[in-house]
């Protein structure tokens, strides 16, 4: 019984896996077609000044409006855009699209944009020069969201890298702070302007991860660093963030993603912040 159950949930697993491995081919030649396709979008999620409740500024975050499958996330389809060297070209897009976006937005208000391993190159300064340039938006404007893992390689010239976007006057994040290795090393190694704290960490309100929230924003703080908890689902969580004292809040709770067409919603609350949909909290701190 247990042999047979045994061969039977191997089997299931077996095909299982072979139709995730079908699906992933698919995708990867279809996104081949989806740029010139004109099937990427970019969707923007608000990111709050927690204390005075205001918007700071939008994440652009992709979308693939696939013809058969409907949306796809980038979860799926950035890894395959990273094996396939695609994300060259789907970054240097979304980096175009992203800022020109921007540019038809109050001064105040800020772009945020997500960059690949592959992306962080020597020719990454010029680029963003370039865009900038084209785009007239200003560099302050504009954060650069990098991961850990984009700084795994080659630290030295990386790092370098960093101090070039830095005298550029983009502001440089760290991104999902806490979910990968080493992070201390690259706290140590370049001043952020902004550390975002991985949203498990946020929604786990054991007393441990609380402990780790508290700590993270301290060591942010002492570093002269924004820190941005991400993943705010819920009132309980904005109010735990904003007691510890993270300074921005990105999550569900405060705005989801939107197309670009939207963003005017969460701007004109901005300029009328009596009618802020959350306002959970009557103490100032
Ligand atoms: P990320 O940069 O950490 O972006 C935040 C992700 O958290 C987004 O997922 C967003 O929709 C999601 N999120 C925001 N608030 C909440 C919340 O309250 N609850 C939950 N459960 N999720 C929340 P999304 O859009 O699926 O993007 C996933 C990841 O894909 C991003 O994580 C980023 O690493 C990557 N990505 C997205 N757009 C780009 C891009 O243009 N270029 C590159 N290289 N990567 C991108
Ligand atoms: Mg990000
Ligand atoms: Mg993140
Ligand atoms: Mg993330």
């Amino acid at each position: 019984y247990w042999a047979k159950r045994e061969r039977n949930s191997y089997c299931f697993f077996g095909q299982e896996m072979a139709e995730k491995e079908r699906v992933r081919q698919e995708l990867r030649a279809d996104l081949t077609r989806a740029l010139d396709g004109g099937q990427l979008k970019l969707h923007y999620q608000p990111i709050f000044h927690v204390r005075s409740e205001r918007l700071v500024k939008f994440e652009a975050l992709l979308r693939w409006h696939h013809p058969e499958r409907g949306l796809v996330y980038p979860g799926e389809f950035i890894p395959l855009a990273e094996e396939t060297g695609l994300i060259t070209a789907i970054g240097d897009w979304v980096m175009k699209e992203a800022c020109a976006e921007a540019a038809t937005w109050p001064q105040n208000v800020g772009i945020g944009i997500n960059l690949s391993p592959a992306q962080f190159r020597q020719s990454l300064p010029f680029k963003i020069a370039d865009t900038l340039q084209k785009s007239g938006l200003h560099p302050d404007r504009l954060y650069l969201e990098i991961t850990e893992t984009v700084l795994l390689q080659s630290t030295a010239e990386n790092f370098a890298l960093l101090e070039q976007l830095n005298s550029l006057g983009v502001k440089v994040v760290l991104d999902d702070f806490g979910s990968g290795y080493a992070s201390l090393g690259y706290l140590r190694e370049f001043p952020f302007h902004e550390i975002k704290i991985d949203r498990t960490f946020v929604a786990d309100d054991s007393p441990q991860a609380q402990a780790i929230l508290d700590s993270v924003t301290q060591l942010g703080h002492a570093l002269g660093a924004r820190v941005t908890a991400e993943g705010v689902e819920t009132i309980a969580q904005l109010e735990r963030v904003r007691g510890i004292g993270c300074d921005k809040a990105q999550g569900f709770l405060l705005g989801r993603p939107v197309a670009a067409s939207e963003v005017h919603k969460f701007i004109r609350l901005d300029s009328a912040p009596d009618v802020i949909p959350h306002r959970v909290s009557s103490r100032k701190s």
